[in-house]
Order: C-alpha cells, then sequence, then structure tokens
C-alpha cells in the first residue's frame, strides 16, 4: 500500500493487487488507497493474484488470476512490476526445545526477556508476554534488557 501511494503521485498508472479483499496494514494506509482508487489514481484489484510475467528479454504484461477460472485471467501491459509478499513465521525445530509457547510464539518475562529455560531469551516478533507490540522499537528495547540480563550471565562479577 504504501509503495502504491508514493507511486500513485509518480507513475501514469498505478495498479495494486492483492489476494484479499481486506487489508491488514494501517488504517490511514488503507484509507488512502481507498482515496486514490476513488480518484481515479489507483487501479485496485482484489481479490487477485499475480501468476505470470510475459516479455522478451523486457517486462511487458503481467497475468492476473482473480477468479480460480484460468480462462478469466487479465493480462495487464506494465513497465514495472513490484512483488511484496507477507511472511508465514514458523517457529520449527524451536517449538521442541520445551519452551513454554502461546499462540506461536514464545513467552518470555518482561524483566529481562529469559523463557521458561534459564539462559535462554527471546526478543522480537518470536516472543509474546502482556501487552506485546510487534514493531522494531520494541524489539530495540527487549535487546537492551536481554544483553544486559545475558552479561550478567556470562559474567556474574
Ligand atoms: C508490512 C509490515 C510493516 C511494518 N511496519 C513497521 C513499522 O512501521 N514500524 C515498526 O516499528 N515495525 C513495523 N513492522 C514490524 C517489524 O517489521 C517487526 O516487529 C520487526 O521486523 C521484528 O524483528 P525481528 O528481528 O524480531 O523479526 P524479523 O524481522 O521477522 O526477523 C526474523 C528473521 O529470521 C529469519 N528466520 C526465520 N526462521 C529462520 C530459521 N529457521 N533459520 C534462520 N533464519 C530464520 C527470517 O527470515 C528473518 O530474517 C512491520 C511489519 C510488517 C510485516
Amino acid at each position: 500500500m504504501d509503495w502504491s501511494i508514493f507511486l500513485a503521485d509518480v507513475a501514469s498508472e498505478v495498479t495494486l493487487v492483492h489476494r484479499r479483499n481486506e487489508f491488514r496494514g494501517a488504517l490511514d494506509s488503507v484509507e488512502k488507497v481507498q482515496q486514490l482508487k476513488n480518484q481515479g489514481k489507483i487501479n485496485l484489484i482484489t481479490p487477485g493474484e499475480v501468476v505470470g510475467l510475459k516479455g522478451d528479454g523486457k517486462l511487458e504484461s503481467v497475468i492476473i488470476r482473480k477468479t480460480s477460472n484460468a480462462a478469466e485471467d487479465i493480462t495487464l501491459e506494465v513497465d514495472n512490476f513490484i512483488p511484496l509478499f507477507g511472511l508465514s513465521p514458523k517457529l520449527g525445530p524451536i517449538a521442541d526445545w520445551g519452551l513454554e509457547i502461546e499462540k506461536n510464539a514464545i513467552k518470555v518475562d518482561t524483566f529481562d526477556y529469559q523463557t521458561n529455560i534459564p539462559g535462554i531469551y527471546a526478543i522480537g516478533d518470536v516472543n509474546t508476554y502482556p501487552g506485546k507490540l510487534k514493531l522494531i522499537l520494541c524489539g530495540f528495547h527487549e535487546a537492551t534488557l536481554m544483553c544486559q540480563s545475558a552479561y550478567q550471565r556470562i559474567f556474574p562479577r
């Protein structure tokens, strides 16, 4: 959405393709995209998925699938394609370490971000505690306190 909002003032035409009708981004960005759509500055295609790129040495068009029926695919002529995909975090083997897990995140003590296993810390999006916010700033704060604690653990004196 941020790219679309920025490019709406730069590119002659912008098409935003998103796999769902709803957006999970900041409400302000969602509203701006909607306004730009109403002003005709952004073409919004939802739900939709880019399923192919066409061109000969240079991108010429993208193929957009709106329904499960491939016969209804749209071919859109473009100069550029900016793929921005989301994340689906998985704990992987960490889930088997005996750490306390809640909703796919590792529970920590906010005193020093230690887990239920002494000496194992978890900071950033991977952890959870009451009031947790998944933000860069919070990750830095957690890292600072965690490092203080880890340092004292390694060098007790
Ligand atoms: C679209 C979007 C916009 C955002 N905007 C903001 C914002 O404006 N301000 C803000 O403060 N926060 C924002 N955030 C949140 C912010 O990005 C996260 O809180 C922050 O990046 C978390 O940092 P992290 O290091 O904990 O996790 P991540 O940045 O997710 O880093 C985890 C890393 O571990 C890697 N990894 C995962 N599994 C494995 C494995 N098994 N082996 C090796 N590596 C692995 C991943 O590839 C990734 O590189 C935004 C998030 C999103 C998705």
